[in-house]
């Protein structure tokens, strides 16, 4: 027989993801789960209803390069309303298969070989691997880990600082952060501005959580500020916004020279992303209330969850934003975390995710600080199963 060929590969340390891995446990041993982070509850019937009209009218073949025109101008419309920055339809927005691809495609379109890449930790799974492809080189920088006096994880922005050199290309921030829930202050964002401005770095800025966001805090979008929209990539999805994170649309928003560079990437990548979809999200969200409702929903189930938590063993820390919650363990076990998280599903059926797995180190006692993150975007039934079997622990 003839031996088959091997691939030397460009991502040796990679494998399943995470979310890939606590859901097929969930599975396997048919507990709750609080892991991968998706809603288990459908989307709303006007937006299928938005979807088959769309299929129904034909919008079936290749739509434009960039994204349905539509759907990009209520993009602009929503920015420029929330965030005060009107991005041009035409030349500076892009609509993506996802958040993932518009962050892998911002990538590949601005590093590559020699260029380093500053990643905040504990950070979202696919950032390294898309800086690797490019063949750049990523640099994690710790955030500040929670303490009794400032129980949510911060930027460190001297350890940010120190980090930075002739090499630094890109910097990437993700606020309302996966997986601490932490948003981003007005303090951060003079600081973004002004290192970016002293070294001349690209921003990425992962916006995914823009609206997911409680106590009445507004999310400081680094569209907000004119001297960072000059440099950054502004990613977002539909996913998280209307409880459809399997439609995978997202998209980028940049000034036009990058935006065509990105296209460039795009359009080879994927070309374009589903017709009915897009034309379905323009026009369900074009009714503001769509997303500026999203706050109290969610802010409900993080309450809900967060109380549960109190009838248990478990330390609930805030979460400003996001649809996680981290909560620490370390009344109930000395296990790391990714063990912890192991055998929370295996002995008691609910499912979480260790936040060292958003470290390149995973096993490094650095990484570990005894905390886990649960996802608050479910029905109540599972989260009430959920509180009952932690309970127990
Ligand atoms: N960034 C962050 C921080 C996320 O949590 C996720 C998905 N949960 C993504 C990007 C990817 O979004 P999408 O599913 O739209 O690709
Ligand atoms: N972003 C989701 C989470 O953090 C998972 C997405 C995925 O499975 N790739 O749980």
């Amino acid at each position: 027989m003839l031996a088959t060929m091997q691939i030397k590969s460009k991502l040796p340390a990679v494998g399943a993801t995470i979310f890939t891995t606590m859901s097929k446990m969930a599975l396997e041993y048919q507990a709750i789960n609080l892991g991968q982070g998706f809603p288990d509850f459908n989307t709303d019937p006007a937006l299928l209803n938005l979807v088959s009209d769309a299929m129904t009218n034909g919008f079936n073949q290749y739509p434009a390069m960039a994204g349905v025109p539509s759907l990009r101008q209520v993009i602009s419309q929503k920015i420029a309303t929330l965030y005060q920055h009107r991005y041009d339809p035409e030349t500076e927005i892009t609509i993506t298969s996802g958040a993932t691809q518009a962050i892998m495609a911002s990538i590949l379109a601005c590093v590559g070989t020699g260029n380093d890449v500053i990643v905040l930790e504990p950070c979202y799974d696919c950032y390294i691997p898309a800086i690797t492809l490019a063949g750049g080189r990523a640099i994690s920088v710790p955030m500040r880990a929670p303490t009794q006096t400032h129980p949510v994880y911060s930027v460190d922005w001297d350890l940010v600082k120190a980090a930075i050199t002739s090499k630094t290309k890109l910097l990437i921030v993700n606020f309302p952060h996966n997986p601490t829930g932490a948003v981003i202050t007005a303090a951060d964002l003079d600081e973004l501005e002004a290192l970016t401005q002293k070294h001349n770095l690209f921003l990425l800025s992962d916006e995914v959580y823009e609206h997911i966001i409680f106590d009445g805090v507004t999310h400081l979008s680094l569209a907000t500020r004119p001297a960072l929209v000059a440099r950054t990539f502004l990613i977002s999805s539909f996913g998280k916004t209307t409880h459809t994170t399997g439609w995978k649309i997202g998209y980028c928003c940049a000034p036009p020279a990058m935006t065509a560079e990105l296209r460039k990437v795009h359009q080879f990548m994927v070309f374009t992303v589903p017709s009915p979809f897009q034309h379905a999200l323009a026009a369900y969200t074009s009714d503001p209330s769509t997303y500026l409702t999203l706050p109290n929903f969610y802010q409900a189930k993080r309450d809900y969850l967060s109380h549960g938590l109190k009838q248990t063993r478990f330390n609930v820390l805030p979460s400003p934003g996001t649809f996680f919650l981290l909560a620490d363990y370390s009344q109930i076990s000395d296990q790391s975390e990714a063990e912890f998280a192991i055998w929370l599903t295996q002995t008691h059926g609910v499912t979480v995710i260790p936040v060292s797995a958003f470290y390149q180190s995973s096993d490094a006692l650095e990484s570990n600080h005894q905390l886990v993150r649960f996802c608050f975007a479910k029905q109540v039934a599972t989260l009430d199963l959920a509180i009952e079997r932690l309970a127990k622990v």
